[in-house]
């Protein structure tokens, strides 16, 4: 009885040891499968990245191609991209405007600037950025804007084209309908990724306060010396801003409606919120900007009727903007410094 017992007891415990055994197997069949697949997805990714890397730098180059053809000056070679911040920069700066100085001077300052186009050598810009300016009457304050504008973008490492957008002619100023022309042309030309909307009197204090596009629309003017470094309004988005080519088309450029001062920027804020996009802006102690004195111009008087206007953009923006934009051309100029497209709104253009 008792050896029957302790057989009993001994077969008990094989087959408690045999299921523990089976169990362990199982448990660790299933843990390497986990470890082998995310080794597998992480190999995966790397060649993801490995392929978006070569894809990326045969689109380049595919440009570069696009470019040569078009007499624009070379761009990109196989090179690593710059860096998110460029180890140049230097943050703020006492700016000063020297009255004496000439067209001429600013040109030998900039060696490496060819017909308003510059792009790094050391690296591959992570933006092509085309800065758009509206012009007219302005001389001075453009030659100090660019003056200090030049070497600041390229200490930030930009591959980047300034456009002057003049408006000839005596129709009243108007600055959205110069700027959705600056970008109409500038595409024209070469394949920009980010546009700098930027006004002539407005000088960047911080070169922290970089001249790229985000996700979002992105507004540069925190604060400015005569407003005592404080954001005008809540939803201000006047002075210098920077979009995307797609987020610009997306909300059909800005309206060609606004004649004379005021309501053109506020009408871009509505068209970019309406797109459920958000203004993003970077910190006010680097979003800061000296803003050269001057009276109101003639022939840029404020506009009375844009409160009107601004209630009627989520009616009027789609057929008024970009896709709505003729003007008469009268030239395009490649001077050293900037290209200079010069535009009348006071004359239909020639239907061809
Ligand atoms: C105008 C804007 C301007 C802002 C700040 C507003 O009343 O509509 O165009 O940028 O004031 O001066």
């Amino acid at each position: 009885m008792a050896l029957s017992l302790n057989l009993f007891h001994c077969l008990y415990k094989f087959r408690v040891l045999v299921l523990v055994t089976l169990c362990l197997m199982v448990l660790w069949t299933t843990f390497s499968y986990f470890v082998d697949s995310r080794q597998e997805i992480s190999k995966a990714k790397n060649m993801m990245e490995v392929f978006r890397k070569i894809t990326s730098l045969e689109n380049s180059q595919r440009e570069e191609k696009v470019e040569s053809n078009t007499n624009v000056p070379a761009l990109k070679s196989f090179q690593g991209l710059c860096p998110a911040l460029s180890p140049y920069l230097r943050g703020a700066s006492k700016l000063t405007f020297k009255p004496s100085v000439t067209l001429e001077e600013v040109q030998k300052e900039n060696p490496q600037v060819v017909e308003g186009r510059y792009h790094p050598t050391e690296c591959s810009a992570l933006q092509r950025v085309a800065i758009l300016i509206p012009h007219r009457n302005r001389e001075r304050h453009l030659l100090y804007l660019l003056e200090h504008l030049h070497p600041f973008l390229q200490r930030q490492q930009l591959d980047y084209g300034i456009y002057v957008i003049h408006q000839a002619g005596n129709a009243k100023f108007n600055r959205a309908k110069l700027l959705n022309v600056g970008y109409l042309e500038a595409l024209k030309e070469a394949n920009w990724d980010c546009f700098i909307f930027h006004d002539v009197d407005l000088v960047p204090e911080n070169d922290f306060n970089i001249y790229m596009c985000d996700t979002q629309p992105k507004h540069l003017v925190v604060g400015r010396n005569n407003t005592g470094y404080r954001l005008r309004y809540r939803g201000y988005f006047g002075g210098v801003t920077a979009l995307t080519r797609d987020q610009f088309s997306k909300v059909n450029g800005f309206s060609n409606s606004y004649w004379g001062w005021g309501g053109e920027d506020d009408d871009l804020r509505i068209r970019v919120e309406m797109q459920k996009m958000k203004v993003v802006r970077p910190s006010a102690d680097i979003a800061r900007y000296t803003m050269i004195f001057h009276n109101r111009d003639p022939g840029n008087e404020e506009n009375r009727e844009r409160m009107k206007l601004l209630r009627q953009v989520s009616r009027t923006w789609k057929t008024d903007g970009l896709n709505s934009c003729s003007y008469k051309l009268l030239s395009v100029e490649h001077n050293p410094l900037y290209i200079n497209i010069t535009v009348d709104f006071s004359v239909q253009p020639k239907v061809s």
